[in-house]
């Protein structure tokens, strides 16, 4: 009898099984004969016959008969009983001989109800193979299902699932269960496939849409290529900036970053709306300076030769410049401490940050401060706002193209703090040489390192930069120019540069020193040159329009042809007033925009005893004024009672000009004392200097632009505190010789040398 050994395959009794010939002929051994009666036994383990061992199989196999050797390449055997495998050998030629007995099954099926649940059975599979490419066949096969145990067998190669539990079935003795296990298996498997199937499909769904999308691409890169082919001049810009991007020494960072931005631009496509977005972003990576540049040796005599030719005067800036190019040269560095240039506009805070670059052969870029309020100003707005932009900072550098450019940070004293973050912390980061290595601009999302960026900052006044910034920063301050000076700036910068500008040659255009002087006094009122230049400019233009119309050369300009060439009034004479009244006294301010003389009024009317100040006055000059009203009443007792009887009024006209600072206290206090006591100070007469309420006079900030403005406005004497004696120091020697400057420790010294106090005066000018 052949012995055929089977694995994972439903063998049980009542039902057909199919081998493929070969199959039979290798694991008999025999040719499959038409009602021959053969033996399945299960193995354990897949096996080839030659392997096969006595251990090899279960204990329970099946007897069954060949019904047919050839229906459609298949030898069909139908299963009837199922046996217990007493013995079981393996011949020499590998043939398997067994010995059973029969095993019997328990009868507890019952057959109506069997039937049933078989045809419910079919009625499922074919329902369920409802629309598949394999249903024509299945139903032939259906055909020939009678009992649960062909639909098992018929079904077992697509399904999962262990071969013990297969075998499990044969070894079951009770119909019964064997029925229920069967119909377990099968509808587990219904369910499993059809979940299956489920998810494939939605799968496939997927996958079409991908395949879809991807086809379709292809085909838009196809026509934008035959696009380009037509219009060569635009071919791919993404190539370009490909290019530029692979060829840019960008740090790891900015690599990565460029890869990601680089591919989801790539999906996007050039129709998209972030297209544009993406693509600003990575041509502003790729025009970054990454490189970073060398230091370079820097022929000191060269460089002041070069700061000497662009600026007249500025000695103490220039010789502090030098100085710090020293240090760079010796320690190999591109920059240094942070320069704060103060000073009054058109004082060449800015022009003379240019030089440097000039004279340090680096880049030069200007960045503006002015009325920046919100943090993103200075490191640049998140890419995922609409309108992002990288912060000024970023900008500048991409402007100027290098990683070492001199940057002037202009008027860091008009930033201002609102609710969008403090722009000024922005602005500490950037000039902290421990964190601007990596300086991270939102915009860009990747640190950028800025440390080889000489800054200069400059302001026109110390008072609005918030304390940390300042402690950053070395101030120089740049006091404005004496007549002298505006002079010869005029006729070494400011002309010819205005003749060049317009065109006009050597020899063309005469202006007497005498028409400079003029300007200086009549048009313009500043610390600065900036006027100076536009009346140069001005000027210039005009000589344009008379030379061209073939007007005399060269064009000699007076002092009496200004107010037509220059097409303004000359400005009122600032000049001190005539005549003196008590009550009224000289004083020196000093202003962002320069020094300042101004006149303090007061007056008594009668009243109760109240103080009125007018005129546009801080908080602290307002203390000022409390403080001299004491002083005064201290030191002329017999006129004390003036305040109960009446009313105070003290007023500080041109209000335009905002005043602050204790520096008017003596000016303040002299005024309010030769009111009361009725001695006038003639206004020619001008001081400076805070007072305290004991009398002393403290020092004061601004001496040489006060002094400044006191002799530009015709001030002959001038008292200052003793202890700012140093600072005359920095005062242009042509402004000392003009004045006659008196240092004072107290007030009362003070009242006596205006011979308003009965004290002797001691002091003498210096
Ligand atoms: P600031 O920045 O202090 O407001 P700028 O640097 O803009 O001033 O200077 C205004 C103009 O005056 C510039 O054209 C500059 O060249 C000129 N200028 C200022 N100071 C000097 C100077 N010392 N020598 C020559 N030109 C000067």
């Amino acid at each position: 009898m052949p012995v055929l050994p089977v694995h994972n395959a439903v063998a049980v009794p009542d039902s057909t099984v199919y081998f493929r010939p070969d199959y039979y002929r290798s694991m008999t051994g025999r040719e499959p004969q038409q009602d021959a009666k053969v033996i399945l036994v299960v193995t354990k383990e897949p096996m080839a016959r030659a392997e096969v061992k006595p251990e090899s199989f279960y204990p329970v196999g099946v007897s069954g008969i060949v019904r047919e050797t050839d229906v459609q390449g298949f030898v069909l055997v139908e299963l009837r009983s199922r046996v217990n495998i007493e013995e079981l050998t393996i011949q020499p030629d590998k043939t398997i001989k067994v010995e059973v007995s029969r095993r019997p099954d328990i009868e507890d099926l019952d057959p109506a109800d069997a039937q049933r649940r078989v045809t419910a059975m079919k009625e499922e599979v074919l329902a369920f193979a409802d629309g598949k490419p394999w249903q024509a066949a299945l139903r032939v096969f259906a055909s020939m299902w009678t009992t649960m145990g062909d639909i098992a067998a018929g079904l077992s190669p697509w399904m999962p699932g262990k071969s013990e539990e297969r075998y499990a079935l044969l070894a079951e003795d009770s119909k019964a269960r064997r029925f229920e296990m069967m119909e377990k298996m099968l509808y587990e498997n219904l369910e499993l496939m059809k979940v299956g199937n489920e998810v494939r499909t939605a799968q496939e769904e997927d996958h079409q849409k991908l395949y879809r999308e991807a086809a379709i691409k292809k085909q838009l890169e196809y026509l934008q290529n035959e696009l380009d082919e037509m219009h060569p001049e635009n071919i791919s810009d993404l190539q370009k900036l490909e290019q530029r991007l692979k060829d840019a020494p960008l740090n790891e960072l900015a690599r990565k970053e460029c890869g990601k931005v680089l591919s989801r631009l790539k999906q996007e496509g050039k129709n998209s709306a972030e297209y544009g977005l993406l693509y600003d972003y990575l041509d502003f990576l790729a025009s970054l300076p990454w490189q970073k540049a060398e230091a370079k040796d820097i022929d000191l005599d060269e460089a002041e030769k070069i700061l000497d030719a662009d600026h007249f005067g500025l000695s103490k800036v220039k010789r502090r410049i030098i100085q710090q190019i020293a240090v760079m040269n010796l320690r190999r560095l591109q920059s240094g401490s942070i320069l704060l240039f103060v000073g009054a506009p058109g004082t060449g805070k800015t022009s003379i940050g240019q030089s440097i670059a000039k004279a340090l052969g680096r880049e030069y870029v200007r960045v503006s401060l002015g009325g920046v309020r919100d943090e993103a100003d200075i490191r640049g707005h998140r890419r995922t706002y609409i309108g992002a932009m990288p912060g000024r900072i970023l900008d500048g550098i991409q402007k100027c193209g290098v990683s070492n450019p001199v940057m002037v940070l202009d008027e860091v004293d008009k930033l201002s703090m609102s609710y969008n973050g403090d722009p000024a912390s922005a602005l500490l980061e950037v000039l902290d040489p421990e964190q601007n290595k990596s300086f991270t601009d939102h915009y860009l999302n990747v640190p950028f390192d800025l440390s080889d960026v000489l800054f200069i900052c400059t302001a026109n006044s110390l008072d609005t930069i918030p304390q940390p910034l300042l402690d950053r920063m070395e101030v120089i301050s740049f006091q404005g120019y004496t007549p002298t000076e505006k002079q010869e700036i005029a006729r070494l910068h400011l002309l010819p540069k205005a003749m060049e500008a317009v065109g006009i040659g050597e020899g063309e255009l005469e202006l007497a020193p005498e028409t400079v002087q003029a300007i200086i006094d009549d048009y313009t009122r500043e610390a600065g040159v900036r006027g100076l230049k536009k009346c140069m400019d001005t000027l210039c233009r005009s000589a344009a329009v008379h030379l061209v119309r073939g007007g005399e050369k060269p064009l000699r300009v007076t002092p009496g042809d200004l107010r037509e060439l220059l097409d303004m009034r000359p400005l009122p004479h600032r000049h001190v007033k005539d005549g003196s009244k008590p009550g009224v006294v000289t004083g020196l301010a000093w202003t962002p925009v320069g020094g300042d003389v101004l006149y303090i009024e007061t007056l008594l009317t009668r009243g109760s005893g109240k103080t009125v100040i007018t005129g546009r006055l801080g908080d602290v000059m307002k203390e000022s004024a409390q403080i001299a009203v004491s002083l005064v009443k201290h030191l002329f007792p017999e006129h004390a009672d003036l305040f109960e009887h009446n009313d105070l009024h003290i007023h500080v006209p041109d209000g335009a000009t905002p005043k602050d600072g204790p520096s008017a206290g003596v000016t303040l206090t002299s005024s309010l004392a030769s009111l009361v006591t009725g001695v006038p100070v003639p206004p020619t007469i001008a001081m400076t200097g805070e007072v305290s309420l004991q009398g002393e006079v403290k020092p004061i900030g601004g001496l040489p632009e006060k002094l400044m403005a006191a002799q530009r406005a015709g001030v002959t004497k001038v008292f200052i505190p003793e202890e700012n004696l140093d600072d005359l120091r920095e005062v242009a020697s042509e402004v000392k010789e003009a004045l006659e400057i008196v240092p004072v420790t107290d007030v009362e010294e003070l009242l006596a040398c205006l011979g308003i106090h009965p004290k002797e005066p001691t002091r003498i000018a210096v």
